[in-house]
């Protein structure tokens, strides 16, 4: 399952690390494209480099090491990254000038899709790192210091796993409250119109051990909010010490064990591995959040099939009602490819249908785009550009409804905010609402890190208002509660 894709994200403001004798002599910058697990990744990296004498800067200019994590989902990905190339080689030049050196890396999917191409086309990268490589980046960095042209895109992601499973038994820096954990990465599913299964791979999953180990090791660290990551995360399938394998429902119960981790989520799944477990979990654990991204793409059978979902829209709504029978409050999340080939009026209507029943609290929509190497990308009848504009904006203003109604019925309940940092206005914090809105409200910045009861009392176009109801942490990670009567 893709990971949404998002704007750009610059995690290199993240805290400055320290090596293990304390000395921060060197610089890095890492931009983060696209999905959760790059940024994920990131830190990852950051963690890495850590021991190797790197803390993190926000600023380009000052860095000796400038990281671009890239992302292939979006269109014309690779052009974007040449032309940020472009931009960084002015800098690295103003760099030269002064005597100072830079090194650049690309990582991320487009890394791995054009390998050796990037350093051809941009001769200022030293180091093209693929998704699974990240783990020998201080050897890769030597390598480019002696002068290599490093190209690292090999699929070793047990030694990866394996990697960061040993960086998890050190002390790791101070998280925000909330925090990603990849689970499991690559694909099997092949749908038609997707590069993942091409650029990270076959499904691989972590072992339940080295996922445990981390979670601990973040929640001592700070973390409240742990949100499982992985391209197909409900199909991980992990191995657990007694050589038992356990699906995402029985890590889910067990990381709900960890002291201090008081809510828990996963993304991007898809609805053919949304088992029995998984749902019977969402029924059965509080710290589980009543969230759930779960993409159908199309609401056409047709089109299902030829983007090789392998489900119908009846299996998905049959799959909902499950889902809503056990965690009746759940806010579904979707994602909607709009225009993919051979769509006609009546396949759209299909899909403006299932909206309609299913009711979403919020969504992702794109228009089909080609994707070189995939098969839908050679497929006869591809949508017309403004066809798939015109649907485009009539499935948004839908789905737009349907997010303020979502939004709007949450008025006047009082629920569990986690307080993850402070707000544009002074004196506001902003949390995130068991249902993953953004909730602004005034508090002490001494609660950011905690989890307090909020009434919601008014809705704003893209985040909740919320008052504060008690000064001390809720930390039963529990959903919504009724409001107290006026
Ligand atoms: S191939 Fe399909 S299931 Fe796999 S990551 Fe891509 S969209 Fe998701």
């Amino acid at each position: 399952m893709t990971s949404r894709p998002e704007a750009e994200l610059d995690t290199s403001a993240a805290a400055e690390t320290k090596t293990a004798s304390g000395d921060n002599t060197r610089k890095v910058f890492v931009r983060t494209y696209g999905c959760q697990m790059n940024v994920y990744d990131s830190e990852r990296m950051t963690d890495v480099l850590a021991p190797q004498g790197y803390s993190t800067t926000a600023d380009m200019e000052e860095a000796d090491l400038v990281i671009l994590n890239t992302c292939h989902i979006r269109e014309k990905a690779a052009e974007k990254v040449y032309s940020e190339l472009g931009r960084i080689r002015k800098v690295k030049e103003e760099r030269a000038k002064a005597g100072k050196d830079m090194m650049v890396g690309v990582a991320g999917c487009v890394a791995q899709a054009e390998g050796e191409e990037i350093s051809r086309r941009a001769p200022i990268v030293d180091m093209v790192v693929g998704p699974q490589s990240y783990h020998q980046l201080p050897s890769l960095l030597d390598k480019a210091r002696q002068g290599q042209k490093v190209v690292e895109t090999e699929f070793d992601i047990d030694a990866k796993f394996d990697h960061l499973s040993a960086r998890a038994e050190k002390p790791i820096m101070k998280r925000p409250p909330a925090a990603f954990l990849t689970v499991q990465e690559g694909c099997d599913k092949f749908c038609t119109f997707c590069v993942v299964p091409y650029t990270r791979g076959a499904e691989v999953s972590r072992s339940v051990e080295q996922i445990v180990t981390e979670a601990q090791r973040m929640a001592a660290s700070g973390v409240r909010e742990v949100t499982l990551l992985g391209q197909n995360v409900n199909a991980y399938h992990g191995e657990a010490a007694d050589g038992s394998t356990w699906g995402l429902g029985k890590l889910l119960r067990r990381l709900s064990e960890i002291d201090g981790l008081d809510r828990l989520r996963y993304t991007t799944s898809h609805p053919r591995d949304m088992d029995d477990d998984l749902i019977e979990a969402h029924r059965e654990l509080k710290s589980l959040m009543p969230y759930l991204h779960l993409p159908v793409q199309s609401g056409s059978d047709k089109i299902l099939k030829a983007m090789n979902r392998k489900h119908t829209r009846d299996e998905y709504f049959r799959l909902i009602d499950r889902i809503r029978v056990a965690a009746p409050d759940i806010a579904l999340s979707g994602d909607f490819i709009i225009g993919f080939p051979g769509e006609t009026d009546q396949d759209f209507e299909d899909t403006m249908d299932l909206i309609r029943r299913v009711e979403y609290g919020s969504a992702f929509s794109f228009k089909y785009s080609q994707r070189p190497g995939t098969p839908g990308a050679t497929m006869e009848d591809q949508v017309p550009e403004d066809v798939k504009s015109v649907r485009l904006q009539e499935l948004q203003a839908l789905l737009s409804e349907q997010q303020k109604a979502f939004n709007a019925s949450r008025k006047g309940m009082t629920c569990d905010v986690l307080l993850e940092k402070k707000g544009r206005n002074p004196g506001q914090l902003v949390g995130k609402s068991p249902w993953l809105q953004p909730v602004q409200l005034d508090a002490p910045e001494s609660m950011i890190g905690s989890v307090q009861a909020v009434e919601i009392v008014e809705i704003g176009s893209n985040s909740l208002f919320g008052r504060l109801i008690a000064g001390q942490d809720a930390a039963d990670g529990s959903g919504a509660i009724p409001a107290p009567a006026a």
